[in-house]
């Protein structure tokens, strides 16, 4: 005897949990299940937030800007205030970095989204760099800070309606495959359904071994913040979030301080994420060198986990070996920024619908974020049958 039986379990109430199991809700009986009390404990609390359609790799970045229209217009009522709000990204490079500004602005996507700026423009961008710095830059207007908490909490409570369930605390322990269901183990029930979905962030190719699916090579990495006091008598609420054009380094303006990150990519096992002190370090040490800020405090620093799939593009559809077993895991470092258009597209694939036809015509392919692109050779179906 089971403690509910659904249509589809979601393992994971980050924001790429959350977000298919409110475009699922509407019509599949949904109960996400997450192991943690706060859903948003691991990397959807801990991001930079922002939304960037120049940020990621060409699939990423298709995903980003399949998202954009519900980001800056989300649906009446999914949230009391605007889930993003105008920033800007400035990407900078010094004369040695030139080239590759320069073969960065060659994408055509990102020549659409963003345009070339000389030094003093970039200076005037960013006045908070040190003077002759930067040699040029590439300014990205429309990037923006995304509300992630409003974002998240809005899909949590569409995932919650007619029904549905978030339960927390609840850590998936075990999962039996039996006849045409899943039977799925946790310290606060057991759950039932015919189909789960892997959405467990870091943890995904773990959660993987435990359904008797091989795993994908999903690996964290883990990535430090630091938020400091910005320079006095300076107005830094304009500035963009400014980014070395090698992912050296970036920073930007967080309600009145400073956010920095060294830009680390640190692979690490599936953990709660603390700092390193010396990545703090590397952090306060390559800003300080772009800018003139002279950091003489640090109010809070804190580390999360980037999980990445051997082609740093997200994994999105059924294990091609186990069957009911789908998919939602690998976001990298973008998870916020493509969550709309991720669920979107697992909630269709989920329904075993086709890529929908707006996410088509930027550029979202099934193909590309399959799971069956590791796998070598797709072995005839499994099933993991328990007695
Ligand atoms: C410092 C930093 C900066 C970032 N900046 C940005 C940015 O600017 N823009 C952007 O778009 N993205 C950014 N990201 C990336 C973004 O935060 C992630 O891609 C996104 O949060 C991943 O969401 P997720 O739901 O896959 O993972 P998570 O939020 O980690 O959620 C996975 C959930 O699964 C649960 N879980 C795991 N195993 C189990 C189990 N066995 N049973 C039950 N539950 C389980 C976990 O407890 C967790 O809550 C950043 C990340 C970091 C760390």
């Amino acid at each position: 005897m089971t403690d509910g039986k659904f249509d589809v379990l979601v393992i994971g109430a980050g924001i790429a949990g959350a977000t298919a199991a409110a475009l699922l809700a509407k019509d599949r009986r949904v109960a996400i299940l997450e192991r943690e009390s706060q859903p948003g404990y691991h990397s959807t609390g801990r991001s930079a937030a922002l939304f960037s359609e120049t940020y990621g790799n060409a699939m990423v970045r298709a995903l980003s800007r399949a998202s954009r229209a519900f980001l800056f217009a989300p649906p009446e009522g999914f949230a009391e205030y605007p889930l993003v709000r105008r920033r800007g990204t400035l990407h900078i490079a010094r004369q040695d970095q030139l080239k590759l500004l320069e073969n960065f602005l060659a994408l055509p996507d990102v020549a659409t989204h963003s345009r070339g700026v000389d030094a003093a423009e970039t200076f005037r961008l960013c006045p908070l760099l040190r003077p002759g710095y930067a040699a040029a830059g590439i300014h990205e207007p429309f990037a923006s800070d995304v509300d992630v908490h409003a974002l998240h909490q809005g899909y949590l409570k569409l995932a919650r309606a007619a029904g549905n369930i978030l339960i927390t605390d609840a850590p998936v322990v075990r999962m039996d495959r039996i006849h045409e269901g899943w039977i799925v183990r946790t310290p606060a029930g057991i759950f039932e359904a015919p189909v789960v979905v892997n959405a467990a962030g870091a943890w995904a190719d773990e959660l993987a071994e435990l359904a008797g699916a091989a795993p994908l090579g999903i690996v964290p990495h883990r990535r430090t913040a630091v938020l400091v006091d910005p320079p006095q008598g300076v107005n830094i609420d304009e500035l963009p979030n400014t980014i070395d054009i090698e992912e050296l380094f970036y920073f930007k303006p967080d309600a009145g301080q400073l956010f920095l990150s060294p830009a680390d990519e640190t692979p690490t096992i599936p953990c709660d994420a603390q700092p390193d002190e010396i990545d703090v370090a590397i952090a306060i040490d390559r800003v300080q060198s772009a800018t003139t800020l002279d950091v003489t405090r640090v109010r809070r620093k804190w580390a999360g986990l980037r999980s990445f799939a051997p082609d740093r593009s997200p994994v999105i559809g059924y294990d091609p070996d186990i069957e009911g077993f789908f998919w939602l895991a690998g976001h990298g470092g973008y998870g916020i920024q493509t969550a709309p258009a991720a669920g979107q597209l697992a909630a269709a694939l989920i329904r075993r619908e086709d890529v929908p036809a707006d996410l088509k015509s930027f550029g979202v392919s099934s193909d590309a974020v399959s799971p069956l692109r590791f796998r070598k050779s797709v072995s005839p179906r499994r099933q993991v049958v328990a007695g």
